[in-house]
This record gives structure tokens, C-alpha cells and sequence, in this order.
């Protein structure tokens, strides 16, 4: 017979998501377990690793895991790429590049120091009538928990249990490449090969990380276009030929993803398809909802009434329902649009640096 645990709060996922929440539940006093499927948390999660410059003051995180600061945001048109003919633009964007294993590994560490029984190596399975199952070190485990925060992220497990996952995601493909020359700023390259997405270089002392997100499913595949993405960065001078680390993941593309609970199960971070449709930053939205998601589980225990949970729905609405929709029309007319003649009015349009992207579409 399978092992069996109690708890108040089930987490799944140490993400930032699932760790905040974690650490957020337990500081109200619950008895709470978080799992994450990967033997050391926070190895290797894939990530541009660039965050907004209020994370860190807002939520009061460990700055230890800060590699530099950002202060320029500049946008690259691809108009020839033969020819290396850019149209550029930069704006003031302050910002941090992080490390993001060491990111993760203080929040669940923090978790583990508010009294969260952390389990590596321990994946959801499924549900049963009462409680979650989760494989343990190969061992089956029988979870009873008044209530489970799911933050297992873009490819939520939870979700397709439940019946409620939508596959909306792009991809996300970056290497670190070693630096050229100094850079400072970070860097975004509009390019049309990069359907319904961008490329990046976020810089990070000698190295950088030099990705490039887009929709698959079509003839150049993300990580073809990685390829020359960053042979073009070393025609310009920027890059080094070669790569430290490659990844390759998931980036919900299309927004909020609905219902964001169901019954006893509350969805959160990138399971609850938080990265913004346009840039697919990500990192900031967890750690907001998996603060809501567990202010608002503790209300439910606490007051043993499930209709609290409502809260959550609105509290996310109230702070992401307008600029994501705003995002979610841009990003349809992004798609209607791509491959038309005028490419540089389309990133006039569409790509947040530019004034045009404030204009509302039609539709939204
Ligand atoms: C290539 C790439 C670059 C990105 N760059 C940036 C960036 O520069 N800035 C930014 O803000 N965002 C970026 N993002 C998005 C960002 O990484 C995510 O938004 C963020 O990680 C979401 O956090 P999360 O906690 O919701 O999910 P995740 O960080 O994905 O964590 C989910 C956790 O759940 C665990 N898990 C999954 N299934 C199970 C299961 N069944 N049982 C137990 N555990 C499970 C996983 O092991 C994982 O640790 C990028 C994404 C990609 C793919």
C-alpha cells in the first residue's frame, strides 16, 4: 500500500511560481509540501534570465542571484539580413539579468526555511477521489491536501489531469554564446523568420544568452533559426562563434489560460499561462500569483469555504486582465499581418519599445 502524507497545501512545481507560494502559505501558518520532478531544484530551468527592475524590491527577494544590470532595452528591425541592414531603437529599461538557477534554488531554499516539506525528485501523477499521487523516488506517495497550488509550468500535467490544457504555447531556444565585445544593453531582433516571436541577447558579463522564441510548426524551425541567428550576431561583431549551454522549452503564447482554478486546485505562473503574449517574460507573473494563489488557499482553509478561491480569479484579472488583452491584440494582428510587404510598420505596431504599440487595435 502506497505511503501516505497530510497536508494543508500541496505545491507542484519549485519554480518561482511554486516556491514563493510555498514559502506565502507556510507564512500563514499552514502545513504545507512542496515537489518538483527534478533531483536538484533549479537545475536547469530555461530562461532568457532578464527580469523587470522592481522584482527584487517588490517581493523583497535575495539579491545574491543579480549577474548585472540592464538599463537600455534596444530593438533591432531585420530589414536585410544578407546585407546586415538594421533599423535600431533604444529606450531606457531598467532591469536585471539574474542567475537563474541560484534564483530558484533561494526561493525554495526560503520555502524550505518557513517550514515547507520540500521533495525533489517527486512528481505529480494524477488524482484520485481524495488525494494527489505523487511518484517519490520511485516510490508512490498518497497526497491528502485540502487544497493543491498548481505550478508546474507551460507544459501543466495538472491541467491536461483536470481537462482544462490548451496547447498555445511557442518555443523558446537560446544557447550562451561568449561575447565579442562588451555589451550592455540588452537586445531584440525583430526579424520576419521569427514568426510571432523575437530574438534576443541579453548580455551577462563575457557571456550572453542569445535565444529566439517563435511559433513552430513551420518550415524553419526554432532551432534552425537559433542557428543563424547567432551566426548573424558574430557577422556583426557581437558573438563568438560557438555556445557554452543550450536549452530548448515552452512559452505559453496567447495569455491568461482559463479557468485559472477548478475545485480545489488553483493554477499559477506559467500553468496558469501567465507570460506576457508579447515578450514571453514570465518570471514576475509567477511569483505574483503564487503570492495571490496562496493569500487566497489560506483564506479557504481557514475559513473551510472554497467559494474564496473566486478571489484569486479576480485578483489576477484585476492585475493582468487589460494589459494582456491589449498584448493579445497585438499579437493577432502580429499574426494576421506577418509576411505582408511593410514589416517595419508591423513592429511599429506591435513591439512594446515603439509608440505605436499604445495604440489600441480595433478589436480588443
Ligand atoms: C527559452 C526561454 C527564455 C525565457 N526567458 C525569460 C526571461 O528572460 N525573463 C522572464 O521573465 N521569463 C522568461 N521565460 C519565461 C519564464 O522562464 C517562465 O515564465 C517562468 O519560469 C515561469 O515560472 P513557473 O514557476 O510558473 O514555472 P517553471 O519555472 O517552468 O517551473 C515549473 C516547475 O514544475 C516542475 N514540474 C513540472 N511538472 C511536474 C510534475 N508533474 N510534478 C512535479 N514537478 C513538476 C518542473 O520541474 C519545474 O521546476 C523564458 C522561457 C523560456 C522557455
Amino acid at each position: 500500500m502506497a505511503q501516505r502524507l497530510q497536508c494543508d497545501i500541496l505545491v507542484v512545481g519549485a519554480g518561482p511560481a511554486g516556491s514563493w507560494a510555498a514559502k506565502r502559505a507556510a507564512a500563514e501558518g499552514l502545513d504545507v509540501i512542496l515537489i518538483d520532478s527534478k533531483p536538484r531544484i533549479g537545475e536547469r530551468p530555461h530562461c532568457g534570465e532578464f527580469v523587470p527592475y522592481q522584482l527584487f524590491s517588490e517581493f523583497g527577494l535575495d539579491k545574491n542571484s543579480i549577474v548585472n544590470k540592464i538599463s537600455s532595452l534596444e530593438t533591432w528591425i531585420v530589414e536585410d539580413k544578407a546585407e546586415l541592414k538594421f533599423k535600431t531603437h533604444a529606450i531606457q529599461s531598467n532591469g536585471f539579468l539574474i542567475d537563474r538557477p541560484r534564483f530558484d534554488r533561494n526561493l525554495a531554499r526560503e520555502a524550505a526555511a518557513s517550514g515547507v516539506l520540500t521533495m525533489s525528485s517527486s512528481t505529480f501523477l494524477n488524482f484520485t477521489d481524495q488525494s494527489c499521487i505523487i511518484k517519490s523516488v520511485g516510490a508512490e506517495i498518497e497526497v491528502q491536501a485540502k487544497y493543491v497550488i498548481a505550478a508546474d509550468g507551460a507544459h501543466s500535467v495538472i491541467r491536461k489531469k483536470l481537462g482544462v490544457f490548451t496547447d498555445d504555447c511557442i518555443v523558446g531556444c537560446q544557447i550562451e554564446a561568449p561575447i565579442a565585445n562588451h555589451v550592455s544593453n540588452a537586445m531584440v531582433f525583430l526579424d520576419q523568420d521569427f514568426l510571432g516571436g523575437y530574438g534576443w541577447l541579453f548580455p551577462k558579463g563575457n557571456t550572453a544568452n542569445v535565444g529566439v522564441g517563435m511559433l513552430p510548426g513551420h518550415e524553419l524551425t526554432p532551432a534552425h533559426a537559433l542557428k543563424e541567428f547567432s551566426v548573424m550576431l558574430t557577422r556583426i561583431g557581437l558573438t563568438k562563434p560557438g555556445w557554452l549551454a543550450r536549452t530548448c522549452g515552452l512559452i505559453p503564447g496567447f495569455g491568461i489560460r482559463f479557468p485559472l482554478f477548478v475545485e480545489n486546485v488553483l493554477f499559477c505562473g506559467d500553468a496558469a499561462g501567465l507570460t506576457h503574449p508579447i515578450t514571453g517574460a514570465g518570471i514576475a507573473q509567477a511569483i505574483y500569483s503564487g503570492d495571490v494563489a496562496a493569500e487566497v488557499a489560506a483564506k479557504a482553509v481557514k475559513s473551510g469555504k472554497s467559494s474564496v478561491l473566486q478571489q484569486y480569479h479576480d485578483l489576477i484579472l484585476y492585475r493582468y486582465g487589460r494589459v494582456f488583452q491589449h498584448a493579445i491584440s497585438k499579437k493577432k494582428l502580429q499574426l494576421e499581418s506577418w509576411g505582408n510587404d511593410n514589416f517595419t510598420k508591423l513592429c511599429d505596431q506591435t513591439w512594446i519599445s515603439f509608440k505605436g504599440y499604445k495604440k489600441r487595435e480595433r478589436s480588443s
